[in-house]
């Protein structure tokens, strides 16, 4: 049986990361999509254990405690980790896991597990970023204002990631991680 990978995909908030990763999920039902804890309020729509799996801070600090999480980071406000056991049975299993997290946690991630394949995606422009965001209508212009700004920071680390994706169409980005995906598992590898 192949041995399944962990994939990262970060980018600046409003970049458009989730449509790009549900078009990408449902071509390929193989995949498994890590569900990341967090204390952020869910936004229109969003269902716990699907989106996100929504906690509050106690609950968030128990997770740290007890080592649950591969990695975490505070986002605007928030907190946001990754739960390791759902990540470690389904690469046991053979699959690929896709994470969707920001910078500092793909850090974390890379420095504990060299292995992992980080994917930057970045926006046409900035223009369209901040067009994105605002259209999204879900943050306060404060919030939006903030996000753009850790967008920036986030910007200045893409030269550390292995590939890089700019999403000017939805398809045109689910194609290119496909053919990621298909090479790094043609890239030969010990384990
Ligand atoms: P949002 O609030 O827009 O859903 O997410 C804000 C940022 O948090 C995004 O850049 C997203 O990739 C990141 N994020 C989501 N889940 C995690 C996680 O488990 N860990 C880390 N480090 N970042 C996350």
């Amino acid at each position: 049986m192949r041995s399944g990978r962990t994939f990262i995909i970060s980018g600046p908030s409003g970049v458009g990361k989730s449509t790009v990763l549900n078009a990408l999920l449902a071509r390929h039902t193989d995949l498994a999509f890590s569900v990341s804890a967090t204390t952020r309020n869910p936004r229109p729509g969003e269902q716990n254990g699907v989106h996100y799996h929504f906690i509050n801070v106690d609950q968030f600090r128990e997770m740290i405690a007890r080592h649950e999480l591969l990695e975490y980071a505070e986002y605007v406000g928030n907190f946001y980790g990754t739960p390791k056991q759902f990540v470690d049975d389904n690469m046991a299993r053979g699959r690929d896991v896709i994470l969707d997290i920001e910078v500092q946690g793909a850090t974390q991630v890379h420095t504990l597990r060299p292995e992992t394949v980080r994917i930057f995606i970045a926006p046409p422009s900035w223009d369209e970023l901040e067009r994105r965001l605002a259209g999204r209508g879900t943050d306060s212009p404060e919030k939006i204002q903030k996000r753009l700004v850790r967008a920036k920071v986030e910007f200045q680390m893409a030269h550390t990631y292995d590939y890089f994706v700019i999403n000017d169409t939805v398809d045109g980005a689910v194609r290119e991680l496909e053919a990621i995906l298909i090479a790094e598992h043609c890239r030969p590898r010990e384990r």
